[in-house]
């Protein structure tokens, strides 16, 4: 939940056209070195994200479904639609926790951390609802002999 947001901000902060750019930029790189869901992750056969945002006072925004196929190209970002104007929710990290552990359905989410204006000490304060639905392909076969694939032997990891 905490880990939901990446936080862009430098200690220094950059103006919104500043911001603007690195975004622009990262949406370049991401898109140029994305590729398609299959090549990212090969077991997953389909993805079907569903965002919901929410108002402080808790009226719904802005609703997006994403129906992404192995062959299709991803995003798993947003721009926050609140009324910060900058604020970007990434739930790359909420999908790769979800393929890791094989699961098919997870729930994410998390609130807009930017000011409500440049200087303002107000958050924004919109919140993403993120539901991450997903169909995998079968593992291959375990080596023959081999004992069945270990179930949550990662769990206690920090
Ligand atoms: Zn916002």
């Amino acid at each position: 939940m905490a880990r939901f947001f990446k936080k862009r901000r430098k200690n220094a902060g950059p103006n919104k056209n500043e911001e603007k750019v690195q975004r622009a930029a990262d949406a370049l790189s991401r898109e140029s070195s994305g590729g398609v869901l299959g090549a990212r992750y090969p077991f997953v056969k389909r993805l079907k994200i569903t965002l919901q945002f929410f108002s402080p006072q808790q009226t719904l925004l802005d609703e997006k479904v994403m129906d992404i196929k192995a062959n299709d190209p991803y995003r798993f970002d947003a721009d926050c639609p609140g009324r910060c104007g900058n604020g970007h929710f990434d739930f790359s990290e909420a999908v790769a926790n979800a393929v890791t552990r094989r699961r098919n359905l997870s729930e994410s989410g998390g609130v807009c951390p930017q000011p409500i204006f440049a200087g303002a000490s107000q958050t924004c304060g919109c919140q993403a609802k993120c539901r991450i639905e997903i169909d995998f392909l079968p593992l291959p076969a375990a080596p023959a002999g081999g004992p069945a694939a270990p179930a949550g032997g990662q769990a206690a990891s920090a």
